[in-house]
């Protein structure tokens, strides 16, 4: 996804940012009008943020939204890379002189970004940042070559989640050259931060989205649990499927479309396999559905690197966890675990595109 710094810019990326691997469907059979959730979107952490409410709930919409709009720019200005400021950038510029003390949130993200790392074996790594950059994104340079081997390795000899260390409340790097990219995991921390503030509130039935990665509260109108559409990575006006999501579920995808590099005519996407310090290749789509928006944004980065063979091991591990994949490949597929089943209903056209992974049987 592009990074969004104005909303000229929004104007201008919107069927860019409209993209991110999950979409709100209000267009449900038998909703009428006024049934239709309201909602709220403004500019936060490089992408656009809404919270919604069941119509007719303006009063509240309001509310809710300042809240999440405070919390937001609060955790922006400790965790961007692109501000020279910011505790994150603190961080890795000096976190392999001393250790650094950070703020709670900081150290939480960190924790969480690590113990995902451990989760999947170094397939979702926060210290990836010196070969994101390497491959042109996050201010990196964009070559008309791809980088040659000595340059990955050297870069590649920089990663490694293990030589970061985190303890309550301060962080720092074994090596130096180590620098920390928490753009796969963030947006789900702060959408599960909105989301403990709403519920304090007060509020039942709400939806905080952030850059796609969503999380959902009560009912989105009578009866109704809210509706996210699964994105066709190929065909972006489609969707694969639905997910009928409520009770604080989490969903989030990671995406090959989502931003990605051109070099000698071939595109690049930004998730770098930390193992071989290349572009993942092969997938072109992973969601994941979980019990926090940490789990599912950290997961569905980890997930795109591992493939559905891995991938689908890790997730058997976790409690109320499921995951779905779509490989770059023609025809599309649609690779789903199976507790998946419950909240997934595909589009008429892609029903005999599922495989229940795991398993012979085709979705019934
Ligand atoms: P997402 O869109 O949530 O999958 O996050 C992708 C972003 O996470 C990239 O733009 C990088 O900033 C960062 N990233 C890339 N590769 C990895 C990786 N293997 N582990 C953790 N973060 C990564
Ligand atoms: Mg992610």
């Amino acid at each position: 996804m592009k990074r969004i710094t104005s909303l000229r810019a929004l104007a201008r990326a919107w069927p860019v940012i409209t993209s991110a691997g999950v979409t709100l469907l209000w267009t449900v059979a038998g909703c009428v009008p006024e049934d239709k959730p309201v909602s709220e979107t403004w500019l936060a952490m490089g992408t656009f943020a809404s919270v919604h409410v069941p119509a007719p709930d303006q009063r509240a919409l309001s509310h809710y939204a300042g809240e999440a709009r405070d919390l937001l720019a609060e955790l922006e200005e400790l965790l961007s890379i692109y501000r020279p400021e910011s505790e994150l950038s603190r961080l890795n510029r000096e976190g392999a002189l001393a250790a650094q003390v950070v703020s709670e949130h900081t150290s939480r993200v960190l924790e969480a970004a690590t113990n995902y790392a451990y989760l999947t074996r170094g397939a979702f790594d926060p210290t990836v940042a010196p070969l994101v950059r390497l491959w042109g994104f996050n201010n990196g340079r964009v070559c008309e070559l791809p980088p040659d081997a000595q340059a990955i390795e050297s870069n590649r000899r920089m990663v490694g989640w293990v030589h970061l260390v985190v303890s309550n409340r301060w962080a720092k790097f074994e090596h130096a050259g180590m620098s920390v990219d928490l753009g796969g995991i963030a947006k789900g921390y702060a959408v599960d931060l909105c989301y403990e503030r709403l519920r304090k509130l007060g509020a039942r039935n709400f939806m905080v989205n952030l850059g796609g990665n969503i999380r959902c509260a009560g009912i989105a109108r009578r009866n109704g649990s809210w509706k996210i559409g699964v994105r066709n990575p190929f065909r972006r006006d489609r969707i694969v499927g639905t997910l009928s999501m409520s009770n604080g579920l989490a969903v989030a995808t990671s995406g090959n479309y989502e931003r990605f590099v051109e070099i000698g005519g071939q595109r690049y996407t930004h998730i770098i396999d930390p193992r071989t310090g290349w572009p993942v290749q092969g997938m072109a789509a992973v969601t994941v559905l979980a019990t926090t928006a940490t789990e599912a944004d950290a997961l569905s980065t980890g997930l795109f690197v591992l493939g559905p063979d891995e991938g689908s091991k890790v997730v058997a591990q976790l409690g109320d966890c499921h995951a779905l994949f779509i490989p770059d490949q023609a025809p599309l597929r649609i690779l789903i675990t199976p507790g998946l089943r419950r909240y997934f209903t595909p589009a008429a056209e892609y029903a005999g595109s599922i495989e229940i992974l795991g398993s012979l049987r085709n979705f019934k």
